[in-house]
């Protein structure tokens, strides 16, 4: 008995009757959203307190606010995004109107992970429903206080012939995946990626793989260390550190270290206070396994900062390690927690082939006070995204594209980009039924005229003097 069968073909039904195509049923169902937004807003932020420990503030701007505004981005735009594109013509097709159409793929399943359980969830929807699509979705089963109210509380707020959530783990997901979408986004690990993208391979299905990997932070010389410890510190520990573009890992020289490590100190104290254990701003680790796992990270390198730890309350301190060798489990795995290595290197060109040697990151973070460095570390490497004195806050931005490169995933979301990825661009030229003495020229047999005609007219020069 397959589980999956009868909702899937209840939503491919509904794809199949067009009830997704009108723009009043998109602005609908995101204004639906909207409202399980507002509407759950109490419910939303004590299930992120219980799965993640997450503060107010952190679950409003981080996956709330987030949430809300691209409904209301994706409402604002839903016109002008879904109308037909019109494009230029070239002397052949001059009689005729060529554009795309953005064109809803059809059956589209989102799977989300745990670390922001509501936004990356919620986001991609926003996006799939603007461009007309069904959709599954499948919430992460380790997030459980969020899994709950997105699986009870959310279709009351959608068309239930359109949207469903599915529940499971790796083995419900795994049965998921061997149906047939037309579109699927997944956020999680490399590993897992793999496993989604074989799926989908069976089907040739498109996807968006949102993936994860280890984050450089370079700090120059030439920079505050206290106005960089502030920063860094602020965004390795927001979500106690379980942010997939968090950075990872510091290379900077010897001496900057040095200047780093009291920098450091003293931005923990001034957010976390003296004994972060009971700080309301610190987050937990999501479980007994993720604890664990990063509580043998301790063990890596030397402890310079916090290393404190309580298996009861899943508490990992904010935690600063040094001495780090390249080939500990610290650095051959993203750390996923509020733990952050300082690696030192000699020189800005060390940090880049350090940095080139390793799989393509999701984000890369640069400070300093000059802007050539910042510049030579965004010309000389790649990522999935780029913060120069800065960190993830580019996020908020849904005018700049989510999404990885290589192996921290492939494709795009927020904003425009998310109605984009789940939109087939479909190329559209109507010429005029009649007229045909003018389509004569292209035709055999070819004269030495008429090749120099098709040549001249299929030429960029013709289409600029047009
Ligand atoms: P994960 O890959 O273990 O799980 C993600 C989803 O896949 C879950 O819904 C899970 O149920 C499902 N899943 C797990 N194993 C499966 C299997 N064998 N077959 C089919 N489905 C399976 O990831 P996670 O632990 O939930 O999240 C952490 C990872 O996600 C990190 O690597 C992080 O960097 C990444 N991440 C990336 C982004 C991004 O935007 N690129 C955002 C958040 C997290």
């Amino acid at each position: 008995m397959d589980p999956f069968e009868d909702t899937l073909r209840r939503l491919r039904e509904a794809f199949g009757v067009g009830r997704t195509r009108p723009a009043e049923f998109r602005a609908a169902q995101l204004q639906g959203l909207g409202r399980f937004l507002r509407d759950n807003r109490q419910r939303l932020q004590d299930a992120l307190a219980e799965d993640l420990g997450k503060s107010a503030i952190e679950s409003d701007v981080s996956e709330i606010i987030m949430c809300q505004n691209e409904v209301d981005l994706a409402l604002k735009n839903l016109h002008t995004w879904i109308k037909d594109e019109p494009t230029a013509t070239n002397l052949f097709t001059k009689l005729g109107s060529a554009f795309i159409r953005k064109e809803p793929f059809g059956l589209v399943l989102i799977i989300a992970p745990w670390n922001y359980p509501l936004n990356l969830t919620l986001v991609p929807l926003v996006g799939a429903i603007a461009a007309g699509n069904c959709v599954v979705l499948k919430p992460s089963e380790i997030s459980k206080g969020t899994e709950k109210v997105l699986a009870e509380l959310l279709p009351q707020y959608l068309d239930q012939s359109c949207f469903a959530v599915v529940l499971g783990g790796p083995q419900e997901t795994g049965r998921l995946l061997e149906h047939k979408f037309d579109y699927i986004l997944f956020t999680g690990s490399p590993r897992v990626g793999k496993i989604v993208m074989a799926a989908a391979a069976k089907h040739l299905t498109p996807v968006t793989l949102e993936l994860g990997g280890k984050n450089p932070c370079y700090v120059d010389d030439n920079c505050d260390p206290q106005t960089v410890a502030n920063r860094v510190a602020w965004y390795r520990y927001f979500n106690a550190g379980q942010t997939c573009v968090a950075p990872d890992y510091v290379l900077c020289s010897r001496e900057m270290q040095e200047r780093l490590l009291p920098a450091l100190q003293s931005a923990i104290t001034r957010f976390y206070g003296d004994d972060p254990q009971n700080s309301p701003s610190l987050g937990r680790i999501i479980n007994q396994k993720h604890f664990k796992r990063l509580q043998g990270l301790l063990g890596c390198g030397r402890v310079a900062i916090g290393g404190q730890s309580d298996e009861s309350a899943r508490y990992i301190a904010p935690t600063v390690l040094v001495d780090v060798q390249e080939t500990e489990p610290v650095m051959q795995e993203e750390i996923f927690g509020p733990i952050l290595p300082l690696l030192t290197v000699s020189s800005l060109d060390e940090a880049i082939a350090f940095i080139n040697r390793r799989e393509k990151p999701l984000a890369l973070y640069a400070f300093s006070n000059n802007n050539q460095v910042v510049n030579q570390l965004l010309d000389r490497t790649s990522s999935g995204s780029f913060g120069g004195n800065e960190g993830f806050i580019y996020l908020t931005l849904p005018t700049l594209p989510l999404g990885g490169v290589g192996n921290s995933g492939m494709g795009r979301y927020h904003g425009k980009f998310s109605f984009d990825t789940f939109s087939h661009h479909r190329a559209c030229l109507l010429s005029p039924a009649g007229m045909e003495r003018l389509n004569e020229i292209r035709y055999p047999p070819y004269s030495d005229w008429s090749q120099q005609l098709i040549r001249w007219a299929m030429s960029s020069q013709s289409c600029t003097l047009l």
